[in-house]
This record gives structure tokens, C-alpha cells and sequence, in this order.
């Protein structure tokens, strides 16, 4: 199978996945700590024992790992050339990953946001590996983000990344913002959908691929 390094012309999603570390400089982290020092304290939390002294540290360090979306993915770049079977078979032979876990930080509150993605398609000319799905999929949930845009956002890169007959994206996830603050008692999982190309018109083929992901289709 032929490697395929992509030339794309889609600005906003090359940029997406092009490398680009963040500049945070060392002095900054430590007044960022001391920010999160003065909040903690001020909140309750004793920051004068063993265990929490170096808790703002490992806080900024944490956030600034679990953000780290925004610096790309260039392995995502390459894809696998295949033949487009053409026909009804091309159309309706679909690839579905999943559950693949996710974590996110909701971008009203910075609260994670957590669950399980699926994402299927129907290949054309290229596919792409399985663990690059994964890649993906967290590339754009390390991020401030909603889970409406996590699900477009990786509905239109694959769509671009690709140019398959179609893409479905199924996204649950449980918002520790409404959680943990028991604005909600039974805390249920917002679900989200995202069909592009063949799904959108083709009920048969999204009921198959959301009894593929374990749901009732
Ligand atoms: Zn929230
Ligand atoms: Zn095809």
C-alpha cells in the first residue's frame, strides 16, 4: 500500500494538524502558578503541606498537557492510497472505530467533558490507520472546546483528509461543569451525531453504523 503525503488546500484544517508548539515562557508559568496558588487558597485548600505544595505547579502543568491539541498532529498528514472499488460496494462498505475514550475541557466553565467517540466511513481513494482515528479524534478533544464543534471538527477532517462517500461521527460524553455541581440530578450523556456525504441521505446506512457502535439504529 502506497504512502500519500497530503498537499491540501483546506487552510484552516492543514493548519489544524501542522505542528505549532505554544510559547509559554518560564516566567510565566511561575506567575501562572502563583495565580492559581492565590485562587486555591483563597477557596480553601491548605497549600502549606506536603501534599499541596506543589499542587499549582502540577495544575498549570496538568492544564497545560491536557490543551496540547493546539500544537497539531503532522503524523495525521499522511494517508493510504486504496482503489475505489467503484459501484454499490464502494458506497456501502463502511470502516467504523470505536468506542475510541476521549477527554475534552468544555470551553464555558474549563470543566473536562469525557465519554466515547465512533467514527465511521466509506473509502474512496485513501484510507487512513486505525490508531490515526485515534489521533484525531484527540488531537481536537485536547482542546477548549463544545462537543458540537469536537464532532464537526473531525467530520470535516476526515472529509477533507480523505474525500471518502461519506463520514459519521457518534460522540457521548459525560459535562463535569453540570455534574459536579448537580445542575442536574440523573446525570444523562449528551449524545451527538454528524453525518456527511452518503449518510446524510441514506437512513439504511446510518442505522447500520449506529448498531455498529452499539445503539439502537
Ligand atoms: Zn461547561
Ligand atoms: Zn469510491
Amino acid at each position: 500500500m502506497a504512502f500519500t503525503q497530503l498537499d491540501l488546500d483546506d487552510e484552516e484544517i492543514r493548519n489544524a494538524m501542522e505542528l505549532r508548539r505554544r510559547k509559554v515562557t518560564d516566567e510565566q508559568m511561575r506567575r501562572f502558578e502563583g495565580y492559581i496558588a492565590e485562587i486555591f487558597s483563597a477557596f480553601g485548600m491548605d497549600l502549606n503541606t506536603p501534599a499541596t505544595r506543589d499542587t499549582p505547579r502540577r495544575f498549570i502543568r496538568a492544564l497545560y498537557d491536557v490543551t496540547e491539541g493546539y500544537e497539531g498532529d503532522p503524523k495525521l498528514l499522511t494517508v493510504f492510497e486504496t482503489e475505489c472499488r467503484g459501484g454499490p460496494d464502494c458506497r456501502l462498505s463502511q470502516i467504523i472505530e470505536g468506542p475510541i475514550p476521549f477527554f475534552a475541557l468544555c470551553e464555558h466553565h474549563a470543566f473536562p467533558f469525557h465519554g466515547r467517540a465512533f467514527v465511521g466511513y466509506i473509502a474512496h481513494e485513501h484510507i487512513i490507520g486505525i490508531s490515526k482515528l485515534t489521533r484525531l479524534v484527540r488531537m481536537y478533544a485536547k482542546r477548549f472546546t463544545v462537543q458540537e464543534r469536537l464532532g464537526r471538527q473531525i467530520a470535516d477532517t476526515l472529509e477533507t483528509l480523505l474525500n471518502p462517500h461519506g463520514v459519521a461521527v457518534y460522540l457521548e460524553a459525560a459535562h463535569l461543569c453540570t455534574q459536579m455541581r448537580g445542575v442536574r440530578e440523573a446525570a444523562p450523556l449528551t449524545r451527538t451525531t454528524f453525518w456527511r456525504g452518503e449518510y446524510d441521505g441514506n437512513a439504511a446506512l446510518r442505522s447500520e453504523f449506529l448498531k455498529a457502535c452499539g445503539l439502537p439504529g
